[in-house]
């Protein structure tokens, strides 16, 4: 195994240094130990890692370590799948940023108002987040220029790619300079992702980071065999022994997460519900009033599962069993973060049990029946 690099090694400025002292950051985490280095040295890179490495500090660090403070125009972008996610990032990067003087990252992020965008926008940030659509959007009405950015990130590619974003992006990548750096960040993947990588970056450092127990939080795994009717009844009763006061439960659809969360909320619980068809003021008041412990249990969809960096999540409940393997890393990556430990409970019915083995097959885990 290579050598443990330290943030030292990685030869930080001062003022990055003492960001990440205050946010309570040590050792950098794989993907940062081995995409840091390249970036800084104006290389493209392409990261495959799963989610809870570690990814936006690993690309956010490289592109604040060479901002040039005397150009007006956007040196750094970042596209991300979701509104929640662009702006987790730039809250992020705007802490990790908070030594550096005259230092500004604006979201650039649909369903907020254009005339606010564009006041943010001409501020000057250095840095900008945005979601694909509305990007394109500012661009076409030159409230934004891109041609001259130095670094292009990708983050969480194949999530864009699922979104339909695939289009958008390639325009994207056209807008801007082609000696660009560009860094691709995705959980997996697939084919079109790998298209991206052919056809615009020739020469890119490759990485890839599998699953470590040192990145990998520490989560209790549990699943709990019980019929459809019965998983509210199963779920508030595991709250009320585990005495947990802030949780997720996941649902497969829109529809259902809705009916879950009026089914808890009747059974005495304090619950919130996000999905893909709330908006975005209601949406961003939900998280902030979640991150305040204003309520304890969020019910929500996969929309959710990404990115969603709140730390101090006790528990993760799987009330429907996803489609998808990927999906369920991605939920129960939503506890256990910033290292502190957490529990992830599935709930299956007996239809669900052939997926959920296929899961377990597929993540390696070793889940223990809860005995409720
Ligand atoms: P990813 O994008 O890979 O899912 P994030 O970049 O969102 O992961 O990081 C997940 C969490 O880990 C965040 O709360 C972040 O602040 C924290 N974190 C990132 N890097 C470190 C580190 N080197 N040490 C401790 N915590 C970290
Ligand atoms: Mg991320």
């Amino acid at each position: 195994m290579d050598k443990e690099l330290t943030f030292e090694d990685l030869g930080l400025s001062d003022e990055i240094m003492r960001a990440l002292g205050s946010m309570g950051v040590k050792r950098p985490t794989t993907v940062q130990q081995k995409a840091i280095p390249p970036m800084m040295d104006n290389l493209s890179v392409i990261a495959k890692a799963p989610t809870g490495t570690g990814k936006t500090f690993a690309f956010a660090i490289p592109i604040m370590e060479y901002l040039n403070m005397d150009m007006k125009s956007v040196q750094g972008l970042i596209l991300a799948p979701t509104r929640e996610l662009a702006l987790q990032i730039a809250s992020e990067i705007r802490l990790l940023g908070k030594n550096i003087k005259g230092f500004r990252v604006a979201a650039v992020i649909g369903g907020q108002s254009i005339n606010v965008q564009k006041e943010r926008l001409d501020k000057h940030p250095q840095i900008v987040v945005a979601t694909p659509g509305r990007l394109i959007d500012l661009v076409t009405r030159k409230m934004i220029d891109i041609s001259n950015i130095y670094t292009l990130v990708l983050d969480e590619a194949d999530e864009m790619l699922k979104m339909g974003f695939i289009k958008d992006i390639k325009r994207i990548i056209g807008m801007t300079p082609d000696d660009k750096q560009m860094a691709l960040f995705s959980a997996t993947m697939p084919r079109e992702i790998q298209d991206i990588t052919w056809q615009f970056m020739e020469g890119a450092v490759e990485i890839d980071v599998m699953p470590k127990a040192e990145d990998h939080p520490d989560i209790d795994e549990y699943f709990v065999n019980c019929p459809e009717k019965d998983k509210i009844t199963v779920i508030t009763r595991i709250i009320a022994k585990e005495d947990y006061t802030k949780v997720i439960v996941f649902c497969n659809t829109k529809d259902q997460a809705s009916k879950v969360a009026m089914r808890l909320s009747n059974a005495g619980l304090s619950v919130q519900v996000l999905h893909g068809d709330i908006g975005q003021g209601r949406r961003n008041k939900v998280m902030e009033d979640y991150r305040r412990n204003r309520f304890d249990c969020l019910v929500g969809t996969d929309v959710i599962a990404r990115g969603i960096d709140v730390d101090d999540i006790e528990a993760v409940f799987n009330y429907d069993i996803p489609q998808e393997n990927e999906l369920y890393l991605h939920r129960i990556g939503r506890t256990a973060r910033a290292g502190k430990s957490g529990a992830a409970y599935s709930l299956i019915s007996y239809r669900e049990q052939p997926r959920f083995e296929e899961i377990i097959r597929y993540t390696k885990a070793d889940p223990k029946e809860y005995p409720i």
